[in-house]
């Protein structure tokens, strides 16, 4: 299964586009379209509480495997306002080491080829040596009034699908792993008690498993799995699973948290840190938003160190150990990546980094 999150700056064509692949489902501050007509199942993620919240990317971006880039006819134009988060999605695109994606250029019926032609271009100087550098551009249109009504979709589709084969074999190599579900929604079900929906990120999660469920370190069972609205035994790597849970209430259960026989969880952390060269400078005793799988929340930084040495400041795209300080249990694995963002900038990501 691929699960793919479509992101761009407001007013990009993101909530059209991911209508037109797939049915509506789950709805909150991101919403989700399902297709399971075809013999490859897929979700589409719509953040669509961005730009206003950092959030909902990050958490579309961290359930998903691949992500379409809408960028619209004046979406890098400088004196549009909201091109700042065309921008923005590229920086996060990179921070992430995101590696499937295509670019859709979008809204093709309100612009014209010479246009195009241009945008593209734009945006290879922009993407070059970033992680999108190879990413394919499809000018497309969703609009069914207009002259060439739809073009570019089935191209789009077939890319998509084309990327899913890769991302799928990416995936049975992962589920050798120890279960991990990070959980995105919860909520309690008259009759059937706690479910959760979430993404299996690695591993096999099975019906009747005894495992845990963190950063509250308690001892759960999974009672039953479903994927597309039908029960399964055991749901591999990539699957989008709700799953009934016993021995935890939904009102104890937040946004982020994992399921899973092991978890580091603290609430304060020292990261080798890469910083954005699209960034300012930070600083001892800033306030910096932290994100970690579905997990967010502000962080202090209260030492930064180059080269072993302590100094004030770690500079755009430099490298640095930060260490940072939070309020509340939060929990990872030592491999997982964990995000930075300076939310009082116009682009907004700072860095990225991993556990020492
Ligand atoms: P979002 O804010 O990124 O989710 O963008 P929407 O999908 O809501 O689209 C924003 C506006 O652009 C709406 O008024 C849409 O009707 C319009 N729109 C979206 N896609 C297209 C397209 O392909 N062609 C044209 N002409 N308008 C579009
Ligand atoms: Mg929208």
């Amino acid at each position: 299964m691929t699960n793919v999150a479509i992101i761009g700056t407001e007013k990009s064509g993101r909530t059209s586009l991911a209508a037109n692949l797939g049915k509506k489902g789950t709805y909150s501050d991101i919403t989700m379209y399902n297709n399971d007509k075809e013999s490859r199942k897929m979700v589409f993620v719509d953040p669509h509480g961005y730009p206003k919240a950092l959030k909902s990317l990050v958490t579309a971006l961290n359930i998903s495997d691949m992500a379409v880039l809408c960028v619209p006819p004046d979406g890098l134009d400088r004196n549009n306002p909201t091109s700042v988060h065309t921008g923005e999605c590229i920086v996060v695109l990179d921070l992430l080491g995101f590696k499937h994606g295509i670019i859709a250029l979008t809204k093709s019926d309100s612009t014209h080829m010479y246009a195009i032609d241009e945008l593209k271009k734009k945006i290879k100087l922009m993407t070059a040596g970033t992680s999108l550098q190879d990413w394919e551009c499809i000018s497309m249109n969703t609009n069914k009034g207009a002259k060439n009504p739809f073009e570019g979709v089935e191209d789009l589709k077939a890319k998509i699908s084309e990327i899913s084969e890769k991302i799928e074999a990416e995936q049975a190599e992962l589920n050798s792993l120890p279960a991990r579900v990070f959980i995105d929604h919860a909520f309690n079900v008259t009759g059937k008690g706690c479910v959760v929906l979430g993404v299996v990120k690695q591993g096999i999660s099975k019906d009747k498993d005894k495992t845990k469920i963190f950063p509250i370190d308690k001892d759960i069972e999974i009672r039953s799995i479903q994927s597309h609205d039908v029960d399964i035994d055991s749901a591999p790597t990539g699957t989008r699973v709700g799953m009934r849970l016993k021995n935890v209430q939904a009102k104890d259960i937040e946004r982020g948290f994992i399921i899973s026989d092991k978890e580091i969880v603290t609430i304060d952390y020292t990261l080798e840190c890469t910083i954005s060269k699209f960034t300012r400078a930070i600083e001892t005793s800033s306030v910096l938003h932290l994100f970690v799988g579905l997990q967010s929340e502000p962080v202090r930084v209260e030492k930064i160190l180059v080269g072993g040495q302590e100094v004030q400041e770690a500079k755009p795209g430099s490298t640095c150990v930060l260490e940072l300080s939070g309020n509340k249990k939060v929990a990872y694995s030592k491999d997982d990546r964990f995000l930075l963002a300076n939310l009082d900038l116009s682009q907004r990501f700072a860095g990225y980094g991993f556990t020492k």
